[in-house]
């Protein structure tokens, strides 16, 4: 019988015997990028499906007992039931997956630390592209069957809920989440004793309580410091992405870093290999340094296995992005802890400094033996950009590689693209993603199947905007006026633009509105009309990003832009779904070299959506000249605002002569084949490419597996 702690005794109570396993699918996000499970949960209760916004703990907590009574005398559910276990039991045990087959004398635990993980829109503790990026790596990392665990912070006000008011301003609202109405699991050591640990910060003991996330076969560790022991400022430690002074963000990441690396101990594992996603979490390091010498190690020696066992990448292009802290800081808080390394406070210091303070990159950058940028094109930029930490170097000699970033295929692929791809590809293409002879296939999908795909999914995306305006205009009694901005004006059959990512400036959401006459032009031909979506928050302390917002938003509403334009509230993993699948092309207008890679324009292409793009990031490597379109001005200018300028007349210039010709050119049955033709290519070109499968056994075989080998060997010594 079954002998381990019911993951929330709540639902396991109600559940009857036949279906009790409903709590454990509930509990492993696995089933969150597995369609027969989501499915399921879906049959359970499809009102509770649409009002949790998709959380099976919810829906199990919230489902009547006589439904769940009914569902046992339903045959049709209990097959769908005993598959979707029989498929999680297949896939938990591992030994068929590629690492284990490929690497299975390399089983060391390989932890990754980040300050954010996107994993569903559920567990709202990502801001952005970094914590999609590490949510998808970790679920790629259980498909492939590695080793692997994660540690983060469990936000309780974490990705904030936007809202516009009626002149646009960003509000932020912070629903506070429930540890029991979501798939958080209190983490225990082999023991089965529940796992607690305490960090000083100065004069104070902070008690972080650990939660366990299931990711497949992947476990997430959270610290979670809002406890009763705690005192309420210190609650506030992890109740924020980002939010906070100075202070707090040194406080923070000494938790993330130095409390990580004892949340690991306490619960009993050993990773060989620790990776450092961007430098927040760059103080594990020290910990470890600190773990060796407590141990017997010379400095020396503790530098070496720390290095050789320390993978970082580095995620931000530009100087400012980079967490820096005044010495002062940085003493008040390491005063006792350096002469546990043996070292001098001048020592200690320049592990970190760089320029006039102390950089948690150059600290990454001096401890980790293997670093790496997230695109070929950011590689190249960090590798000038840190030129000074080695200056006995040429700049191509500078140690920081690349490993492009890619996206989890299965949860990105929309229905009715994965259907195209089951019969014309291989019912198994998932499985064989990274197999680049699978994907030229594609030319045997006749055109009326890929464009009738598309189309499904863009219906599909217009349905979801009216529904969300509609209950808008019924919550807050909109204005017919806003209800423009709401996009109930779009015209299905038009071509549309959709721009979606967070409102940092450099991405440069208001690029397109330079020459308010060419865009009308645009927008308004009769034939061949323009129409544009918008989403995305603004940091809530980006004051300028917050005006760019309210800018386009404003925009969105007026008349003059007559409804062919709208913003849609609240972006997050579930908005990007239904955008990346379901507009004609994806626009990216950063600020070139600003995009250290981007991968939402990665997500559209997997699903048949064209990339209009400055040739940054990743498009600098996909673009092949026949799988989209490059924004290429006319020269590069040293000057932002000449170089906007000169960006935004390349952008009207490729819309009026490429992209919208193409997609009005339509042939009797009404299917444009040139542009299919084009999706083909651009299916074909990134499918393969830009996954985190390709992504995260590049990773395993030029980072992981040789500092294993090397970490394993310093240590046998
Ligand atoms: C994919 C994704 C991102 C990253 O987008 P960029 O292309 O890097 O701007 C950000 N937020 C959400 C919700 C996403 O799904």
């Amino acid at each position: 019988m079954e002998s381990r702690v019911p993951f929330n005794p709540e639902i396991h109570a109600k559940l009857p015997q036949r279906i009790i396993r409903l709590e454990e699918l509930a509990y492993n996000f696995w089933w969150s990028w597995h369609r027969s499970a989501r499915d399921l949960f879906k049959q359970v209760d499809r009102t509770l499906w649409t009002t949790t916004r998709h959380n099976p703990v919810r829906i199990l907590l919230g489902v009547p007992q006589e439904r769940l009574e009914a569902l046992t005398k339903d045959p049709a559910f209990l097959r769908r039931y005993d598959a979707v276990l029989m498929e999680l039991d297949r896939d938990l045990a591992n030994g068929h997956l590629w690492y284990p087959q490929a690497h299975g004398e390399m089983m060391h635990p390989i932890a990754y630390f980040s300050a954010e993980f996107g994993i569903h829109t559920s567990l709202p503790i990502y801001s952005g592209g970094l914590g999609i990026l590490s949510g998808d790596h970790n679920k790629e990392a259980s498909d492939l069957g590695l080793p692997f665990l994660g540690v983060g912070f469990l936000y309780e006000q974490g990705y904030f809920r936007q809202r516009l008011d009626h002149s646009g301003w960003q509000e932020a609202t912070y629903p506070f989440l429930d540890p029991h109405e979501v798939a958080l699991i209190p983490a225990r050591n082999p023991d089965g004793e529940e796992v607690s640990v305490c960090i000083r910060l100065e004069e104070r003991a902070i008690v972080l309580r650990i939660w366990e996330v299931k990711v497949g076969r992947v476990s997430i560790y959270l610290m979670d410091a809002n406890v009763d022991e705690n005192a309420p400022w210190e609650r506030e430690l992890t109740a924020r992405l980002y939010g906070g002074d100075r202070e707090m963000r040194i406080q923070q990441e000494i938790l993330l870093g130095i409390g990580g690396v004892r949340v690991l101990r306490a619960l009993g594992k050993e990773p060989k290999v620790w990776h450092i996603n961007e430098g927040h979490s760059a103080f594990l390091t020290l910990e470890r340094l600190r773990e060796y010498i407590a141990a017997g190690c010379t400095l020396e020696e503790a530098k070496a296995r720390v290095q050789a066992s320390t993978i970082f990448t580095t995620h931000t292009p530009v100087p400012a992005g980079h967490d820096v802290f005044n010495f002062g800081l940085v003493e008040k808080y390491f005063h006792d802890f350096w002469p546990q390394l043996k070292m001098s406070r001048d020592d200690f210091m320049a592990l970190g400094s760089y320029g006039s303070g102390f950089n948690m990159t150059a600290l990454a950058l001096r401890m980790a033996g293997r670093t790496n940028g997230v695109s070929e094109l950011h590689g190249e930029v960090s590798r000038r950009m840190w030129h000074t930490l080695w200056p006995d170097r040429p700049v191509e000699e500078v140690p920081i590689g690349h490993v492009t970033n890619g996206i989890h295929v299965p949860s990105w692929i929309g229905e009715a693209m994965h259907r195209v791809y089951r019969r014309y590809l291989a019912p198994d293409w998932i499985e064989r993603q990274d197999d680049p002879i699978l994907w030229t296939r594609l030319d045997e999908v006749p055109d009326e199947a890929l464009w009738e795909a598309h189309t499904y999914l863009k219906r599909k995306m217009f349905a979801t905007i009216r529904e969300r305006a509609r209950e808008e205009r019924m919550k807050r009694a909109l204005p017919p006026e806003q209800l423009l901005a709401y996009g109930l004006l779009l015209d299905p059959d038009a071509l549309v633009i959709g721009f979606a990512r967070r409102f940092a400036t450099y991405k440069r959401a208001s690029l397109i509105f330079r020459d308010i006459e060419r865009l009308k032009r645009l927008l308004h031909d009769r034939y061949r009309p323009v129409q544009i979506i918008f989403a995305g928050k603004a940091h809530p302390a980006d004051e300028p990003g917050k005006r760019l917002l309210q800018e386009i938003y404003n925009r969105a509403r007026s008349p003059e832009m007559g409804g062919r334009i709208a913003f849609v509230e609240d972006y997050d993993m579930h908005v990007a779904r239904y955008l990346v699948q379901g507009v004609d092309v994806w626009l990216n207008t950063p600020r070139k070299p600003m995009e250290a890679s981007g991968t939402s324009g990665m997500k559209a292409a997997l699903n048949g959506v064209l990339n209009l793009s400055i040739l940054d990031g990743w498009w600098a490597e996909a673009y092949n000249g026949r799988n989209g379109w490059v924004i290429k001005p006319e020269r590069e200018y040293d000057d932002p605002t000449q170089q906007d300028e000169a960006d935004a007349q390349a952008l009207y210039r490729v819309l009026e002569e490429e992209v919208v010709p193409l997609f009005y050119q339509r042939d009797r049955d009404g299917v444009p084949r040139g542009w299919v033709e084009m999706m083909r290519e651009s299916i074909r070109t990134v499918g393969p490419r830009f996954s985190t499968r390709r992504m995260v056994k590049e990773y395993t075989e030029f980072y992981y597996l040789p500092a294993m080998a090397e970490i394993l060997e310093l240590e046998g010594d």
